[in-house]
């Protein structure tokens, strides 16, 4: 299987060349495949709020260990969800990229309904993974949930039949699986630092016959 990987322009060349360096040096049947040329939002598909420390805290964080100043402020830049897939599309017109090869869109702002990563529920095999505020979750190193989060794409797709049936079965309640929705988004860390898969999940895996080097690539 081949993975494309696109960047939004916010994402600069280094960061996205430092996530597919890692990524490639687990070898398997997944090959990831960079275009460098960024994806340009045009400003009308850029919405800005301020958000003080309390509503981050609600919203996009919190790590207990981390107190924020209350007061302070910070812009927030987001963008919709069917603008990035919009622009996945752009990119599979413009780089001839098979129906069948997903393309994963690496972008810096937040989303819509600010998730970790999303998939085009029309069924088109168009992702996005957010790159940024990572440093909130306590992983100082943005490359390393942003690559697990490419890496269980693969995988997820092997065993379901789809984006939407795959997240119809998210697990609601964290149980340090791949697959755990993580609504409260501090249950990523759980979820990122197991590292690992829930037996209902093995048993999935095992079901459908899924490739073990894809999971050996997956959990390595
Ligand atoms: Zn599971």
């Amino acid at each position: 299987m081949k993975i494309h990987l696109i960047r939004s322009s916010e994402v600069e060349p280094h960061q996205f060349t430092a996530i597919y360096d890692l990524i490639r040096q687990y070898p398997g049947p997944v090959q990831y495949i960079i275009h460098e040329n960024p994806v340009e939002y045009s400003i009308d598909e850029l919405e800005v709020e301020i958000w003080e420390e309390e509503r981050i805290g609600r919203e996009i964080m919190l790590s207990d260990e981390i107190m924020f100043s209350l007061c302070e402020e910070h812009s927030i830049t987001y963008v919709g969800w069917d603008s990035i897939f919009d622009h996945c599309n752009e990119s599979r017109r413009k780089y001839r990229i098979p129906d069948k090869e997903p393309v994963v869109l690496l972008t810096d702002h937040a989303n819509e309904y600010n998730w970790f990563s999303g998939s085009d529920q029309s069924g088109k095999l168009n992702m996005f993974v957010h790159t940024g505020m990572w440093d909130r979750f306590t992983f100082p190193d943005f490359r390393y949930p942003v690559v697990y989060l490419l890496a269980a794409i693969p995988l997820r797709l092997s065993m379901y039949d789809s984006f939407s049936e795959s997240v119809k079965n998210y697990h609601q309640e964290p149980r340090g699986c791949m697959n755990d929705y993580c609504q409260d988004k501090k249950d990523i860390q759980l979820k990122l630092r197991t590292g690992d898969i829930c037996p209902e999940c093995r048993k999935r895996i095992h079901d459908r016959n899924v490739d073990n080097h894809l999971v050996a690539q997956v959990f390595f």
